[in-house]
């Protein structure tokens, strides 16, 4: 299965649209727009078979409507909270979504940056949507950070190996604010110093590993010693809810001042 991201709404959210394809056959994730994955489609002779959602946001499911009209036997795949009325198979946790007789997606239910996010993986790559971004994660609107932590562990015990794709390209300024949590962390400094976002180029391939994404990510780590000690600093309380709602917090203050618009990472780590 060959798997290119789609750069979408560029300058604005920053999407990847996610393409999967082989023999002719193709399925996209989080189609928020449909031009460019219809130009895509028709330049590489792809019949669209089916679209797969991740949850309810518009920059996720605006190209819907387009690609439905433009192949409408192609199956829409969503989350069973979603109430998107395009939606014709509802997933959720435990479904397993077969693309082709040796390509299928295991569904896990990851809420918490909305109430309704599922992500699809198998034993090669993780879609994630909203819920964890290369080198940080998403913002917690209508769901919980309790349920948010929860999944973020629930992606933390899948197996190193698997190619990261989520639903946007932020990773240069995730990483500012991981390097601002962690600049001891050696495998941080090298991944800093290694990233080449080429953005909004089309992707072939993961952005990342989810074993880099661990090593590297704080929020898949915030419960390590050294993280630990700084939100508990910052009047965490020692729960995982607590933990991880401290750091999200921390970030999107940082977020809202511009604090870190202005770092070099590059020169930082030097
Ligand atoms: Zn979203």
């Amino acid at each position: 299965m060959k798997i290119t991201g789609l750069p979408a709404l560029v300058g604005s959210y920053d999407n990847y649209i996610w393409v999967l394809y082989q023999n002719q056959q193709a399925w996209v994730v989080d189609p928020g727009e449909s031009e460019q994955v219809l130009a895509f489609l028709q330049q590489q002779g792809l019949q669209l078979q089916g679209v797969l959602v991740t949850h309810f946001h518009h920059d996720h499911v605006n190209g819907i409507g387009a690609l439905k009209a433009a192949y409408p036997h192609a199956t829409v795949y969503g989350p069973e909270l979603t109430p998107n009325p395009l939606i014709e198979i509802r997933v959720k946790e435990g479904d397993r979504v077969a693309l082709t007789d040796d390509f299928a997606l295991n569904v896990l239910f990851t809420p918490g940056h909305t109430e309704d996010h599922v992500s699809y993986y198998n034993d090669t790559v993780l879609f994630c949507g909203d819920t964890l971004f290369s080198g940080g994660c998403g913002r917690k609107f209508t769901g919980t950070f309790a349920q948010f932590a929860d999944s973020i562990l629930k992606l933390r015990a899948l197996p190193d190996q698997l190619g990261f794709y989520s639903a946007h390209e932020y990773t240069l300024s995730n990483l500012k604010f991981a390097y601002l949590v962690e600049p001891g962390n050696a495998a941080l400094r090298q991944r800093i110093l290694e990233s080449r976002i080429l953005y909004p180029e089309p992707l072939e391939g993961p952005q990342s590993t989810l074993g880099l994404e661990k090593a590297t990510n704080p929020f898949l780590r915030f419960d390590t010693p050294q993280i630990k000690a700084q939100l508990l600093q910052r009047g965490a309380q020692d729960t995982t809810e607590s933990l991880f709602k401290t750091l999200r917090e921390w970030k999107d203050d940082l977020d809202q001042s511009g604090a870190l618009d202005h770092v070099n990472l590059q020169e930082e780590v030097q």
